[in-house]
């Protein structure tokens, strides 16, 4: 009997929490996801503020005024809004999922060690960041330290190398995922910016494998396609703590996703990250494609797609959208009244 009373009393607390803060729980069944994806694309679908990333020509030639925005819960469920099936190339989105990997592969303590965990406060691609500190690579989500994460994975060579990459991100992803060889000829044509940094790494001792072969992996890496719908999925098995919510597959350990979070949060958005913490609050990683992951841990994730970027590199409208998200749900990790 006394029991029963207390699951009353709790269901009532439960409900008046519910109606003083009507949207802290944004894992509550009653928010409406479809209406939240849709007015965040409307909301945003006019702003054509930025221009498509031009230095890998292949970017130029997207089309800018694709949008999309996606949420995907932590239980598998996607909603969708806009060109959510167009794909993409993943681009710098994908430095979590390799780092990801190698964690997993080879335990906690090895990206800390091999790449470092700090932000740089400095561009993507910084060559003064590698020079001014003795970690070189510095986190595995700026260039140096991807390409970094692209020559700790064990393989005999570059085909390994790179079916070890695939093969891990269509596990994140729940499906096959597959490169875009136009944007891969692209890149890799006029990557010669990041071969200097993998040289510089290898100089210093921090990159692990021969450097152009770690820079032409990591290049497909970025060049790999992905819609938004994919990548709402690939977020969302970190939000699920490492296993797909699709195919119930385990990617990751749950105490990795911890420490990934982590250095998402810090060093996800560049020399953009502190505006991106004050603005949204979330774990999050973008990329010059255009295309944004932000996850809400042990709840959803959120991504979102619209070529044009700002100066950082970063979509301007795929910000803004996940910003007003973060907004409406009462999701960021700092609010107030939260814990
Ligand atoms: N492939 C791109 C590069 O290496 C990725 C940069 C990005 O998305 N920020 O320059």
């Amino acid at each position: 009997m006394r029991k029963g009373w207390k699951q009353r009393a709790a269901a009532v607390a439960a409900l008046l929490a519910g109606l003083a803060l009507p949207l802290a729980g944004a894992h509550a069944q009653s928010v409406d996801y479809q209406a939240v994806v849709d007015r965040a694309h409307a909301k945003f679908k006019d702003n054509n503020e930025g221009a498509n990333a031009d230095y890998i020509p292949a970017l130029d030639e997207v089309d800018p005024d694709l949008f999309a925005v996606v949420i995907v819960t932590r239980g598998g469920q996607v909603y969708a809004a806009g060109d959510a099936d167009h794909r993409f190339s993943i681009q710098s989105v994908s430095k979590p999922f390799t780092a990801g990997l190698v964690m997993e592969d080879q335990g906690i303590d090895a990206i800390r060690d091999k790449i470092g965990v700090e932000p740089t406060g400095m561009p993507f691609n910084s060559i003064i960041a590698i020079e001014q500190d003795e970690a070189r690579s510095r986190n595995p989500l700026v260039n140096a330290g991807a390409i970094a994460a692209v020559s700790m994975i064990k393989a005999k060579d570059a085909r390994q190398r790179w079916q070890y990459i695939v093969d891990g991100y269509s596990e994140f992803a729940g499906e096959k995922l597959s490169l875009l060889e136009d944007v891969y000829v692209s890149e890799a044509e006029t990557n010669y910016r990041n071969r200097a940094i993998a040289h510089l790494l290898y100089n210093y001792g921090r990159l692990y494998s021969e450097p152009l072969e770690a820079t032409d992996v990591y290049t497909k890496q970025c060049s790999l396609g992905v819609s938004a719908r994919q990548l709402g999925m690939m977020g969302a098995t970190l939000a699920n703590w490492g296993t797909n919510p699709a195919t119930g597959r385990k990617v990751m350990r749950k105490e990795y996703v911890d420490e990934l979070l982590a250095i998402m949060m810090m060093a996800g958005f560049y020399d953009e990250v502190g505006v991106w913490a004050y603005d949204a609050g979330l774990p999050a990683k973008t990329g010059v494609g255009g295309g944004i992951v932000a996850v809400v841990p042990g709840q959803m994730a959120i991504a979102a797609f619209s070529p044009r970027v700002n100066e950082a590199g970063n979509s301007i409208r795929a910000m803004l959208a996940i910003q007003h998200i973060s907004e409406e749900l009462n999701l960021s990790l700092f609010k107030s009244g939260k814990h």
